[in-house]
């Protein structure tokens, strides 16, 4: 036996794994997982983040590929309510008949079919506000929205008010 165990992760987190012991017979690290799993992963694995859970964050991921984007409005817990406003406001849209092919249906501006771009125009949703139009009668736009507040209306409002 020469290799011994280089390094001591004993108590030591990466992402959602907290080391609990050295496991002599596999030469790996017993891992508890947030979520509750516990696995054996490799020192190195560890250390280069190539293994970041017991394979649970891996799974969430697959099951909603949109959400792993670079913005950093989505991540695995949840959505921003600034990326949930923009959805919502896409989607009311599109069921209205979409854009900009019935000019009666409610639109928005084609640049905002990429949230970075909404991102860029209106900014962050700040905490507590929703997205509304300055002009009901008018489409959605960087100069008829704007951030308001939600005036204790329920949380399960749906974040784009009309
Ligand atoms: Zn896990």
């Amino acid at each position: 036996m020469t290799r011994g165990v280089k390094l001591d992760l004993t108590g030591q987190r990466f992402s959602r794994l907290q080391v609990v012991e050295w496991v002599k017979p596999t030469k790996k690290w017993r891992c508890k997982c947030d979520c509750g799993c516990v696995k054996e992963i490799r020192a190195d694995s560890l250390i280069q983040g190539t293994v970041r859970s017991c394979g649970c964050l891996r799974r969430e991921m697959l099951r909603e590929p949109g959400r792993v984007v670079s913005h950093g409005h989505t991540t695995y817990k949840r959505k921003s309510a600034t990326y949930r406003s923009w959805s919502n406001m896409i989607h009311r849209c599109l069921r209205q008949g979409g854009t900009p092919l019935n000019p009666k249906a409610l639109s928005f501006p084609p640049a905002w079919r990429a949230f970075e771009n909404f991102l860029t125009d209106m900014g962050a949703c700040p905490a507590g506000h929703c997205l509304r139009r300055r002009d009901a009668d008018d489409d959605f736009s960087r100069e008829n929205c704007v951030w308001v507040p939600y005036w204790g209306k329920a949380r399960t409002a749906n974040p784009v008010e009309g």
